[in-house]
């Protein structure tokens, strides 16, 4: 997926003075992705309050929608850098290109890693037999060791595993027994988890991690405190369970991110991620001048997405509060 936001440079720093073991919530804003009928998005990472959670530095959480009347996802071929992008979908199907020469059919429940590295560029579209778009889109960020590393894409499709009183899916990390076989370059966790109608999860978890749920559906509480659809329940690191209840009648969905806080500045800017302007100014150059580093995708129909004007200032670094 392409950031589309306007003033992407956009940044405040805001402190937290919530004590150390209660649950924040960070609302999700609205954006759209650009396009005649333009999909919007629900966006909770990043924000003023909060740039990461663990190196998870951008989560977007959109749909249902229904493709006859949005049109569906178009992304034309784009660039990313520093940074590794996941798709992870409840419902259609994305036709996913790259400059490696992967072509791939993004599915519900199945992990896609794209490792940007150094440089990356692809498309994503939304194919013709999907009804209805579902899911969730997902950036890490790279440590400073890593992040000019070769470009990369995995596939993996984590078991389903039974709880009493719901099911996890894991597609980066550990959680309830179960291991994904994709590696990282910092510790992650990433899961879907399902509740049924009144059920409690009590999931034990690494206490160096810190955690985000996203919820997609129901009324979840994590750890006592109640979430809505499309918010994000942010858990400092120091927990050793994290306890979900469905309070709803229904099935309820969330996404669980975690990872061991990410103690770096980053400069997010558009679709690239590096640790000053300038890197961010080359970046752009790279992309414009259809330089080798990002390569090419071929098969794609249309032509690529330029990249914004950089802003007039120089932008900023992005970091937690309160380290
Ligand atoms: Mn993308």
């Amino acid at each position: 997926m392409s950031n589309t936001e306007k003033r992407p440079a956009e940044l405040v720093h805001a402190g937290s003075d919530l004590p150390e073991r209660s649950i924040e919530i960070l609302t999700s804003r609205e954006v759209p992705l650009g396009g005649p009928r333009a999909m919007t998005v629900r966006r909770t990472l990043p924000q003023r309050a909060r740039t990461l959670v663990g190196a998870w530095c951008f989560a977007d959480h959109y749909g249902p929608d229904d493709v006859a009347l949005t049109g569906g996802m178009r992304v034309a071929p784009h660039p990313h850098t520093g940074l590794q992008t996941v798709s992870w979908l409840f419902s259609g199907e994305i036709e996913h290109r790259d400059s490696l020469g992967n072509h791939a059919l993004i599915r519900p429940g199945e992990l896609n890693l794209m490792t940007g590295g150094f440089g990356i560029c692809h498309s994503e579209v939304s194919t013709e037999r999907t009804t209805s778009l579902h899911g969730v889109q997902l950036w890490v960020a790279l440590p400073e060791a890593n992040r000019h590393t070769a470009r990369d894409f995995r596939h993996h499709v984590p078991g389903v595993v039974p709880l009493d009183g719901g099911e996890v899916r894991v597609f980066l990390g550990s959680l309830a027994g179960d291991t994904s076989p994709v590696p990282t370059f910092t510790p992650l966790l990433g899961a879907e988890i399902s509740l049924e109608p009144g059920a409690t999860l009590r999931l034990p978890v690494q206490e160096e991690f810190e955690h985000g749920v996203i919820v997609d559906s129901g009324r979840v509480s994590l750890n006592g405190t109640p979430l809505d659809a499309a918010e994000l329940g942010f858990a400092a690191a120091g927990l050793t369970t994290l306890t979900l209840a469905n309070a709803s009648p229904r099935r309820a969905r969330v996404v669980l991110l975690g990872g061991t806080p990410f103690r770096e500045e980053i400069v997010m800017w558009w679709n690239f991620i590096g640790r000053t302007h300038e890197d961010i100014v080359r970046a752009r150059e790279d992309w414009q001048s259809r330089s080798d580093r990002f390569g090419r995708v071929e098969g794609y129909d249309g032509e690529r997405l330029p990249a914004p004007a950089l802003p007039n200032a120089t932008i900023a670094p992005r970091r937690n509060p309160s380290f």
